[in-house]
């Protein structure tokens, strides 16, 4: 089957699935907790090794559970100091 998308509709389909991975949404109303930090600081772990964690949510009341995972990453700069040294 021929991929007919353009880049437009494939970007587009991208985003959509990256923010549905990266969204904490409420299973009763569907609310994103991502969008208000306060409501991120029960459920954000060291490893996402702590389980399952009771959440409430605060636009419709109702309680639920989150499970975190985590996948972490860096990017690193040398500093000032040893770019100098680089020039010598
Ligand atoms: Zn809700």
């Amino acid at each position: 089957m021929p991929n007919t998308l353009t880049i437009d509709e494939r970007m587009e389909r991208w985003e959509k699935q990256y923010k549905e991975a990266h969204a904490c949404n409420c299973p009763h109303c569907g609310y994103d907790l991502t969008t208000e930090s306060e409501d991120m600081v029960n459920i954000v772990t060291y490893w996402g090794e702590d389980g399952r964690v009771e959440e409430h949510c605060n636009h419709c009341g109702k309680d639920f559970w989150v499970e975190e995972h985590v996948d972490r990453t860096w990017t690193t700069f040398k500093t000032e100091d040893e770019e100098e040294d680089d020039g010598f």
